[in-house]
């Protein structure tokens, strides 16, 4: 019988029930999580709570990390393996002693443990479980990758001149020991942990350029060695399981990735360039949190207006926006939602991103005939109750898609326009009949991602007028507006994570019986206004602004500034 301490000293304080305590220790041997993580994951306490219990009971100083970057050289005295393991990270030293923040000060097998490879003394200071997750990064980000740099250097110089450069790097890439693997493997890692999209390895004249796309915005993650490019270039091919001797024509590859416990998919493409080929990793988290309605910022309204749209038997919804503003990841929440073991939910993908369990999914491939026009047609021979089709593109799937949505079926779809008049016109351009979009389409949901404000460094600032112009909002109505300063939390940026901006079109009786009468686009805005119930995309993100959860100036890149599709 393991003896717990904190949860003794959380029930001593009032905190936490013993049942509690027994359901949390539950739920840690099944999740592996620490004691304090799984009280707070599961609402039982919040980690501020938590944090001041442990302060004013145990005497501990709280660090806040959000501002702090370790000194590198703190990273020699406790080894990265040590911090990862107990979720503790060195903070500052001085001549015989360590401070230590963890996120349970109570945690003695840690203290002992860096007591032990230090031999200095331990000071424990208290953090949050996030402050605690950027200190390491910051202190150990890099550091895997610059040793393997070094090792890798060191081989090539000892590699005697004659022998081939491409056979070295082949067969470097294949050793699973090599320093190849680990640099590769901690690009993949420190991508997938900082949470970015993709990751760009692109030769340049010079060095390597590695670079990741956070929030939909690119950075420097790392410079390699030129004289390594080849290398590097192998093990990613190999990984995605591509032919490594080719190197003039694009290729595509894929692989798994798993880091920290969370599994990735990644989704890798080649570009020959003139300074070699520009590698591409697109990092898809399995499982991601993305995928449950109440996360993709649904307003209160739109949320009604959005669950009236999936719950009805048959008819098409289309998902719209430009690229990168999160169209899949909404079709995908809606999958999530209405799969179920009493329907047959078949989707059809250009590429698939996600494995949803219990549904077909079917990969499109054009080269084997595989279009998406041509497999809608066999989807609707294999009794469907809702399909959706990755994207519409041209007036073959469109119509086909359209009478499946007539015929008793529910259609999800995106389309690349920008709301939902450019959405009408887009589709009475390709061919669409008019009454065919009345009888076919349920509504139409047009989406934006915006960036949201780092909480870490979110400051008030007075809004300049012209900046509240606009907006379209009044200066004298709008006292503050707020922004990020930038902090190690969000990597300087001012911004983390992001959230959609929705507008939801239902169609109506009115609205069908306007379209089918030959689409005339006043007599629809007229009815719109009458009806009262459609809420325009500008007003949802000035709220956002208001509300601090975003800037003035990401609300006019995104929403004000439609930009060219
Ligand atoms: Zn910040």
């Amino acid at each position: 019988m393991k003896y717990n301490r904190l949860g003794d000293l959380l029930i001593s304080v009032g905190l936490i029930t013993q049942e509690q305590l027994d359901f949390a220790l539950e739920q840690q041997r099944q999740t592996k999580n620490r004691l304090g993580q799984v009280l707070i994951q599961e609402n039982v306490i919040t980690e501020q709570q938590l944090i001041d219990a442990l302060r004013l009971q145990l005497g501990v100083e709280f660090i806040d990390l959000a501002d702090h970057i370790p000194e590198a050289r703190l990273a020699a005295m406790v080894p990265k393996a040590t911090a990862e393991r107990f979720g503790v990270v060195p903070v500052k030293a001085e001549q015989d002693t360590i401070y230590l923040a963890m996120s349970d000060p109570l945690n003695f097998m840690a203290i002992e443990a860096v007591k032990a490879t230090s031999r200095k003394r331990i000071i424990p200071m208290i953090s949050t479980i996030r402050g605690i997750e950027h200190a390491m990064l910051g202190l150990y980000g890099n550091e895997d990758a610059t040793r393997a740099i070094e090792e890798m250097q060191r081989e090539r110089s000892a590699a005697p001149q004659a022998q081939a450069a491409v056979t070295t790097a082949a067969a470097a890439a294949a050793d699973n020991t090599a320093p190849t693997v680990r640099l590769v493997n901690s690009i993949i890692e420190r991508g997938a942990l900082d949470g970015a999209s993709d990751i760009h390895i692109e030769p340049g004249e010079g060095d390597l350029h590695i670079r990741m796309r956070v929030d939909g915005v690119m950075r420097t993650m790392m410079f390699v060695p030129r004289d390594l490019q080849a290398t590097v270039l192998s093990r990613l091919k190999i990984m995605g399981g591509m032919d490594v001797t080719e190197r003039r024509v694009p290729q595509d590859g894929r692989a798994g990735f798993t880091a920290k416990n969370r599994e990735f998919d990644m989704r890798m493409s080649t570009l020959p360039t003139i300074f070699g080929e520009k590698l591409v990793i697109r990092l898809l988290e399995k499982n991601s949190g993305l995928l449950h309605k109440d996360k993709i910022g649904l307003s209160h309204e739109d949320m009604r207006k959005y669950l009236n749209l999936i719950s009805r038997p048959s008819g098409m919804v289309l998902i719209v926006g430009p690229t990168g503003s999160g169209k899949s990841s909404t079709m995908y929440t809606m999958i999530n939602e209405l799969n179920s073991q009493q329907i047959n939910l078949v989707t059809l993908e250009d590429p698939v991103e996600y494995n949803v369990s219990g549904i077909s999914q079917v990969q499109i491939n054009e080269k084997t005939g595989l279009t998406f026009a041509g497999g809608l047609r066999s989807i609707l021979r294999q009794d469907p109750d809702i399909i959706a089709v990755g994207e519409i593109r041209d007036s073959e799937t469109a119509q086909i898609a359209m009478r499946a949505a007539i015929t008793g079926h529910l259609v999800l779809s995106t389309l690349h326009t920008n709301d939902a008049f450019a959405t009408l016109d887009r589709l009475v351009d390709i061919g669409v009949e008019p009454y065919i979009i009345a009888g076919a389409l349920n509504g139409i949901i047009s989406q934006r991602l915006v960036r949201r404000i780092c909480p870490d460094c979110r400051m008030a600032c007075k809004p300049g007028p012209e900046e509240l112009l606009s907006l379209g909002l009044d200066q004298q109505a709008v006292p503050q507006v707020y922004r990020g300063t930038g902090c190690p939390a969000c990597a300087g940026t001012g911004y983390l994570g992001r959230t959609g901006v929705f507008e939801i079109l239902i169609l109506s009786h009115a609205l069908r019986l306007a379209i089918s009468g030959g689409y005339n686009r006043e007599e629809m805005e007229e009815i719109i206004r009458r009806e009262g119930r459609f809420i325009p995309m500008a007003n949802r993100v000035r709220e956002l602004v208001l509300a601090g959860v975003t800037t003035v100036e990401e609300a006019r890149r995104t929403v004000f500034v439609a930009g060219e599709l």
